[in-house]
């Protein structure tokens, strides 16, 4: 979507609304595509003495699978964009800047690039996911797998005075 602010830009104290909805169906991340649903972008754009601001949020339910465990889950994302808007910049080094072009801003651009910079390059289902048996690929997260039976009470006292034994020597 592209909004055109010629108006606004001869208004000051004056502010326009925006809202419509982004789809980033296609865009690839290490293979996966998880921004599976509309993005739903709202914000307004003011004249405040003159600058340009905008002032938004994209929001979106993204399809995840967990690095550690693989199983598929879904997380709420919502990345905030608070940016000045120039028709030519003053500052050359100034890149926090967006330019407008005829008057117009891409508001397509400015939400799709914030939501790319804000994708975490790691997902995990959650801080304690316990991931999967690397012997045999259970996911520990429904419990302890074959791999590792509950240990019989008398092999663990077994155990101690072997661990003991051995730090003696
Ligand atoms: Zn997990
Ligand atoms: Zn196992």
């Amino acid at each position: 979507m592209r909004l055109n602010l010629r108006d606004l830009i001869r208004q000051d104290g004056g502010s326009v609304p925006f809202s419509f909805s982004l789809d980033l169906s296609d865009l690839d991340f290490f293979g996966a595509r998880p921004i599976a649903h509309p993005v739903e972008v709202t914000g307004t754009v003011s004249n405040r003495a003159g600058a340009l601001v905008l002032q938004g949020e994209a929001v979106t339910t993204l399809e995840l699978n967990c690095d550690r465990c693989l199983r598929a889950f879904s997380r709420e994302m919502r990345v905030p964009v608070d940016t000045l808007l120039a028709e030519e910049l003053e500052d050359e080094e100034n890149d926090e800047i967006v330019l407008l072009e005829d008057g117009e801003v891409d508001l397509d651009e400015v939400f799709t690039t914030a939501v790319v910079l804000a994708m975490d390059v790691k997902h995990v289902c959650s801080e304690d996911c316990k991931g999967l048996c690397p012997t045999c690929g259970a996911n520990l997260n429904d419990g302890p797998c074959k791999c590792r039976p509950e240990i019989d009470p008398r092999f663990a006292a077994l155990a101690q005075l072997l661990d003991k034994k051995e730090s003696d020597d």
